[in-house]
């Protein structure tokens, strides 16, 4: 039997929202308390949801999961969560659907969730760490501290489930250390994926009030990009996977004029990878350095689907290294990409006439 005729199918999730309806905490970045729209309540009827997503993807090309979105689905009423979880579930026992994803808070997770979690199929859970610094926690109200987090954590790595850590950049009192303590945190803990936010600022949150009265200073999309990446390198190291860097637009972006400001960029995935590839990409070159012989293009072989990325935007990654380069003596006049590779992240640097 050829063991290569077989091709992989695709991961797809079915996203569906979940907010907290009464949370009693007051996260001051937190935009979900406004949220009324009745058809984003937490107690309705998912099944059409599912089964409209499920027509659009064909089951023989696309492996499918459940994901339960939203911050808090275990601090929901138990009754909803049980019943949501069961419809859920009913999915997965037909065949239709493989698992189930969910986000939450740490003080919201005990052995007998987990339990409940087990019984229906749940494989992902992902936390809201946001930071391991309990001055950051404290100044953004978020109403636990780091050693919650760390407790959690090993609950769910300890009953089997996949552990996703998600963090925050740019919140009050938060500095590039304490999100790079935050990144090794989430990896030491054990967990598998993670993703990274940088803080938005919604109008009508506390933070907006912060910000308008001058307590507390958004970063720019830029900085965020930069503190981002320099997350993203410590979860890559440790072979905790990305799924995401910045909200989606489902994900409490409901309109631009709900934005005061921050980091929001709408392609700030890509403007953090682009960071972390021009870190790459010096590595690569400071290597071959010593070879050079007076030729005027630095070939750059990428991956193809990343060459945007690993240009820049506005091509500020080829501008920035051909400063490098002449800084350095290196008068190459062209950088030229070559997609060849599938791998992300991977990059070959070579001199050429
Ligand atoms: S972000 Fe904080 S305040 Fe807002 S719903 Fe989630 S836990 Fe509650």
């Amino acid at each position: 039997m050829n063991l290569y005729t077989k091709t992989e199918k695709k991961h797809a999730n079915i996203p569906i929202f979940i907010p907290h309806e009464g949370c009693p905490n007051g996260c001051v970045f937190c935009s979900q308390k406004k949220i009324t729209g009745s058809d984003e309540r937490a107690d309705r009827n998912i099944i059409p949801e599912i089964e409209q997503a499920l027509s659009t993807l064909d089951p023989e090309k696309y492996d499918t999961e459940i994901a339960f979105f939203g911050g808090s689905f275990t601090g929901i009423d138990r009754a909803v969560m049980e019943r949501l979880l069961k419809d859920a579930y009913s999915f997965i026992k037909s065949g239709r659907v493989s698992s189930i994803r969910l986000s939450t808070r740490p003080d919201y997770i005990n052995e007998e969730i987990l339990g409940i979690l087990k019984n229906y199929g749940v494989v992902h859970i992902e936390l809201g760490i946001q930071s391991s610094d309990n001055a950051v926690l404290q100044a953004s109200k978020r109403g636990h501290t780091a050693e919650t987090s760390l407790k959690a954590c090993e609950m769910i790595v300890n009953s089997g489930f996949v552990l996703g850590g998600q963090m925050m950049i740019g919140l009050p009192k938060s500095t590039l250390k304490s999100e790079i303590d935050t990144a090794k945190m989430i990896c030491s803990a054990g967990a598998s994926e993670a993703r990274i936010y940088p803080t938005v600022v919604f109008r009508h949150t506390e933070l907006c009030s912060m910000a308008q009265s001058g307590s507390y200073i958004p970063l720019s999309n830029d900085e965020a990009a930069v503190r981002a990446a320099e997350c993203y390198k410590i979860f890559m190291q440790n072979g905790v996977k990305v799924l995401r860097v910045g909200l989606q637009s489902s994900e409490n972006l409901h309109c631009e004029n709900d934005v005061y400001g921050g980091a929001n960029h709408p392609a700030m995935g890509e403007l953090c990878e682009s960071k972390v590839y021009y870190g790459i990409i010096l590595d690569r070159v400071s290597e071959i350095l010593s070879s050079y012989r007076g030729e005027k293009t630095l070939i750059l072989e990428c991956p193809y689907k990343d060459i945007s990325k690993v240009s820049g935007q506005k091509k500020e990654n080829k501008k920035a290294l051909l400063l490098f380069l002449n800084n350095k003596g290196v008068m190459v006049k062209n950088i030229k990409l070559v997609g060849i590779f599938d791998e992300a992240f991977k990059i070959n640097a070579r001199f050429a006439y």
